[in-house]
């Protein structure tokens, strides 16, 4: 039961005078704020100004002596696979260390998949009528967008607490040989916020599929973007699917966009031996090799993995705050009010706020009139269909904070108003 059901209709009018007034003393205002993607502001892009400056003129060898400045090298430098195999938790010979995205990575894995199939594939994907992929959702946007460009079929997942509802991705794959593949964002989910559980993963490890050549494109994103000092752990999935006897079923991502530079960090793929292998050998047709000296760069201004985790305790500090005062101005407002919910993430760049349903799209147009921009309602499902118009992504992240505050401000007002003109009808 919602506040608003409770109330008379003259109750609910005034309300709505009331609501209406107050918006339209912010449109007064001209904001012109920006809420919609995960991008770090630029207090964080200034905690990594050292790679800017961090090489000299002598210093362009990597440790096993290669000219980092010359072509070449193209699964990485040895000592950014050992940092990168650190991350990932793989073995040094289980990973590739490549250019500055991990998207462009997935992307590129997906073409490669349909246009000759990965090792274990019978034939290309492209041979076959449909390509299917599941989708759990609400899910990251850019995945969805991957699949819709290169025409693969998308299937919404459920999520549960503890990750993709498993019951129903077992019973697909397992009926389907045009299900190819699963999207996960496994630690601080994009834009849940949630971990996968210890059993989501060895389920997702063990589930047989119709497809031989399955595959868990695992994008770990979020892996060290922590915002408490008590990080959520992720089971290897790696090393579940060689323990449940599907090695090359998994392909994991990661980048450093948000430890150092978006768009200028480096990024990475774990797998198998066999798959590493395999996709060097694609790469060689793309590429003579990546950014070295970026690559190199990163090791000078991180060094280790130490390095890595005294900078996102830095970007908690930055961050941290931004996210608390979006929890505290909903709970302040619209807690026990029935008209929304969201996450309270420990991790990642995102707060996940449902609305009632129906009423999403229409409370992030008020706020765009009123000149907040938020992340499209829609965008975090396939197709842009979010199938009870509810799901909007927060990104707390880039506005200063007085700004943030405001934005949320209207953001509420945007909800009262909106679930007020709703419960009217
Ligand atoms: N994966 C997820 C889940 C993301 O949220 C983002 C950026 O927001 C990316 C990948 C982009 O990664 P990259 O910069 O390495 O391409």
């Amino acid at each position: 039961m919602t506040e608003l059901e409770t109330m008379a209709d003259s109750g609910l009018q005034q309300q709505y005078a009331a609501l209406s007034r107050q918006y339209d003393e912010f449109k007064a205002k001209k904001l012109k704020l920006d809420m919609s993607r995960g991008k770090p502001c630029s207090e964080q892009l200034d905690l990594s100004l050292g790679l800017l400056d961090c090489l000299d003129r002598t210093d362009y060898r990597s440790a096993d002596g290669v000219d980092c400045r010359n072509y070449g090298g193209v699964d990485g430098i040895p000592e950014a696979k050992e940092l990168c195999a650190q991350i990932l938790e793989v073995g040094t010979d289980e990973i590739i260390v490549h250019g500055n995205s991990s998207l462009a990575l997935m992307h590129d894995l997906i073409v490669r998949a349909l246009l000759h199939g990965v090792p274990s594939s019978p034939e290309p994907w492209k041979a076959l009528p449909v390509v299917k992929f599941l989708c759990p959702s609400p899910g990251y946007d850019r995945h969805f967008g991957i699949c819709e460009y290169l025409g693969i079929e998308m299937i919404p997942v459920r999520y549960t607490p503890e990750g993709p509802d498993m019951d129903q991705v077992e019973e697909l794959v397992a009926q389907d040989a045009a299900i190819k593949g699963i999207w996960c964002v496994p630690k601080y989910s994009n834009p849940t916020g949630i971990t996968y559980s210890d059993t989501v993963v060895n389920r997702l490890a063990a589930m047989p599929t119709k497809a031989p050549d399955f595959c868990i494109l695992w994008d770990n994103a979020y892996t060290v973007h922590h915002l408490t000092e008590t990080p959520d752990r992720l089971l290897n999935l790696l090393t579940a699917c060689k323990q449940a006897g599907h090695p090359d079923r998994a392909f994991m991502f990661s980048s450093t966009s948000k430890v150092s530079f978006p768009g200028a960090g480096i990024a990475m793929v774990g797998a198998s031996k066999t798959n590493i292998t395999w996709l060097k050998k694609q790469m060689l047709q793309q590429t003579i090799g990546p950014d070295k000296l970026n690559q190199l760069r990163h090791i000078r201004f991180f060094k280790n993995r130490v390095g890595i985790e005294m900078q996102m305790r830095k970007h908690a500090a930055i961050i941290k705050p931004k996210f608390d005062a979006v929890l505290s101005l909903l709970d302040g407002t619209l807690k026990d009010s029935g008209l929304a919910s969201w996450s309270r993430p420990v991790g990642g760049y995102f707060i996940s706020l449902n609305t009632l349903p129906g009423c999403a799209k229409k409370v992030v147009a008020k706020a765009a009139e009123a000149g907040v921009v938020l992340t499209a309602a829609g965008s975090t499902y396939p197709y842009g269909r979010d199938p009870e118009d509810k799901n909007i992504r927060l990104a707390p992240t880039l506005p200063p904070l007085p700004e943030l505050k405001q934005a949320m401000e209207l953001l509420i007002l945007c909800i009262r108003l909106t679930s007020t003109e709703q419960e009217m009808t």
